[in-house]
């Protein structure tokens, strides 16, 4: 099969012939139709993950139809169509016991902890617990970007932060996973302050339902700019991008009792992240990372419903060949806003 493989972290990855993967006795094959492009792949590019071993095939937001099963699934078969949330649970561990398979102790994770879906197959683990069908209808780029933002999100300003009608709600850092939060948010009935550097940015978070936006590079004070938006500051705040600054700035956004939800990744060259802690007695909080498969059927009725509209995120579609170089400007301020998805059959 073709794969977008990286020998060094940080230097360029190239397209190459690799071994088709197999399923594992518990896992399937995915014939990957379209996968997205994350900044998680960005940062697992930069050597920014431990359970990364080199040479490596980045990718974890996928969508496609199985094409081969492990001997001991019993719920899936070939021709599925299928997504997957970016964590696989083990199905048995103390986790999943209660019902928390996104945190999973024996997660795996295509893209990270064994290669993932820039190529044309992926192998997924402990597919009974994992696999959520694609419903009839739904395209595999829209069903792709379901599996890491959208579903995170989701699960940030829903199960988590408890966005509610009425309330508030700032998102800081307006990629994939900050406009989906800001879909979700508004879709919620909350009224939206969206804030990031990029008027591209800014432009779609209003086309998804912003009330409000906040242009972080041309304030002095962006939490001071929320703060007055929202009459003393927002109820629910997420750092949907993941630095020092957009941490700091959504707890900083907050009013009192209101409720931070960490969202992005937050890689610290020196092992800590500097939070302002003297506010928390005041406030809740939170993290938030991934979803589990069985939490995803409220979120699909949505959609299914046109309530939440994720295809909309989905701003430009490339080749497994185009791949690369896409993935060197995850890093910079020049990538594009909303969803890259790679189809890697085209
Ligand atoms: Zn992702
Ligand atoms: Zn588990």
């Amino acid at each position: 099969m073709r794969a977008v493989v990286f020998e060094r972290y940080g230097e360029p990855a190239e397209v190459r012939e690799v071994a088709d993967p197999e399923p594992a006795e518990h896992g399937v094959v995915v014939r990957v139709e379209a996968t997205g492009l994350c900044r998680s792949d960005w940062h697992g590019w930069q050597g920014h993950d431990p359970d990364i071993t080199l040479p490596h095939v980045p990718g974890h937001e996928l969508a496609g139809t199985v094409e081969a099963v492990g001997a001991r699934v019993t719920g899936w078969r070939a021709g599925d169509r299928v997504t997957v949330p970016f964590v696989c649970a083990c199905g048995s561990c103390p986790a999943c016991a209660a019902g928390d398979q996104q945190v999973c102790e024996r997660q795996t994770q295509p893209g990270f902890t064994h290669w993932g879906s820039f190529a044309q197959y992926v192998a997924l683990d402990h597919a009974d617990v994992n696999l959520v069908a694609v419903p009839d209808g739904m395209s595999f780029a829209t069903a792709a970007s379901l599996g890491c933002r959208f579903a995170t999100a989701y699960r940030a300003v829903v199960q988590r932060g408890r966005a509610a009608a009425g309330e508030w709600v700032a998102v800081h850092g307006c990629g994939g996973v900050g406009l989906s939060a800001v879909m979700i948010a508004a879709a919620a009935g909350a009224r939206v302050v969206a804030v990031d550097v990029s008027p591209g940015a800014l432009d779609l978070a209003r086309k998804f339902g912003a009330a409000e936006c906040v242009d972080a590079a041309a304030v002095r004070d962006p939490a001071g700019a929320v703060r007055d938006l929202t009459g003393g500051g927002a109820h629910l705040s997420l750092d949907a991008l993941g630095a020092p600054a957009t941490c700091a700035a959504s707890v900083d956004s907050l009013r009192r009792r209101g409720r931070h939800v960490q969202v992005g990744l937050l890689p610290s060259p020196t092992g800590t992240t500097p939070v302002p802690m003297a506010r928390a007695i005041a406030l809740e909080l939170l993290g938030s990372h991934g979803m589990a498969a069985h939490t995803y059927p409220p979120m699909l009725e949505l959609v299914r419903a046109g309530v939440l509209r994720p295809d909309l995120l989905v701003t430009s579609t490339i080749t497994l060949d185009a791949a690369p170089p896409a993935l060197a400007a995850m890093g910079g301020a020049a990538a594009g806003a909303g969803v890259t998805v790679i189809e890697p059959w085209s």
